[in-house]
């Protein structure tokens, strides 16, 4: 039997065979080390019945060790020049399946109900390409997809982000709406020596397991996601004064900002960094009927 992909030796025959040369706007960094792409699977809890979408499969490196363990799994790959190698590269698993295109642009939703349709349970495994990371765990959040949760290798920096509490400087945006879905953990810290080429950036595993309901219940969504953006317009500042700023005519409605934080239960003079999500979801309900 052939040695797995991911080794350094395997990784650049098999670059030599066909010619390939890395694209950095595309984010390409391969795993070369098959004991990270072990403790992956691990995380991701894949068993038999797991259906697993993998994103950006590169060579095959991650989709291998996924072939082995899961049910079947569907990898979105936009560099055509991998599909001939992972034609190639993947020939021994027959439960793969490749799709030619940009995740951000796919229909994932109807890819599900037709090529899962013996998985119990899909879990979404990558290690991302960084450039896009955000745009595309938006995308697979907001598209209240029927899966478990996702694991994936992104930049330590993001996963500091997305795994932050209240009051600290990695704490925002980000990880309040990643925290409104999901439960979320930093699984590892990954050196950059395990990649070819290796990324100018620490990377990390994260962990993120959805919720069966979101974090808290709010009357309107959008909203509720504007004013969490408004609460972090200017760190320095107060809620009280991000919100008059962010919100439409809040310069002249400061007595309304106020009655609703006295309502939320939140002293005006608190940053909004320092808010759980628990707490914009009752500030952004306490809003929503002035400004929503
Ligand atoms: N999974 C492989 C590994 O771990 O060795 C490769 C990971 S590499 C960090 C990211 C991969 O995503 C590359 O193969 C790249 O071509 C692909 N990619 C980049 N942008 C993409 C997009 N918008 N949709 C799908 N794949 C994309």
């Amino acid at each position: 039997t052939q040695k797995d992909i991911a080794t350094p030796i395997r990784t650049r025959e098999i670059l030599r065979k066909y010619g390939f040369s890395f694209k950095k706007s595309l984010g390409q960094n391969f795993l070369i080390d098959a004991n990270i792409l072990r403790k992956i699977v691990e995380h991701a809890g894949l068993t038999k019945d797991t259906g697993v979408i993998e994103i950006g499969p590169g060579i095959g490196a991650l989709t291998e060790q996924l072939a082995k363990s899961a049910q079947k799994v569907v990898a979105y790959e936009i560099d055509q020049r991998l599909f001939p190698i992972l034609e190639d590269t993947l020939s021994p698993y027959d439960n793969v399946h490749i799709i030619h295109e940009d995740i951000l642009k796919a229909d994932i939703q109807q890819m599900i109900q037709t090529k899962f349709t013996e998985s119990t349970e899909i879990m979404v495994v990558a290690n991302l390409p960084y450039y896009v990371t955000t745009p595309i765990i938006f995308k697979l959040l907001e598209e209240n997809l029927p899966i478990r949760g996702i694991v994936v290798m992104l930049q330590k920096e993001v996963a500091d982000r997305i795994s932050a509490r209240p009051g600290t400087k990695e704490y925002g945006s980000l990880s309040i709406m990643i925290q409104y879905y999901t439960l979320a953990e930093t699984a590892m810290i990954v050196p950059k020596s395990v990649f070819m080429p290796q990324p100018n950036v620490e990377s990390a595993v994260v962990k993120m397991i959805l919720r069966e309901k979101p974090a808290v219940e709010v009357k309107n969504e959008s909203f509720f996601f504007q004013v969490v953006k408004m609460g972090f317009l200017q760190r320095r500042k107060t809620i009280m004064n991000n919100l008059a700023g962010g919100l439409p005519g809040g310069k002249s409605k400061k007595a309304e900002i106020l009655a609703a934080l006295t309502a939320a239960g939140i002293d005006s003079g608190r940053r909004g960094e320092t808010l759980s999500v628990e707490e914009f979801g009752v500030l952004s309900d306490a809003l929503f009927e002035e400004f929503g």
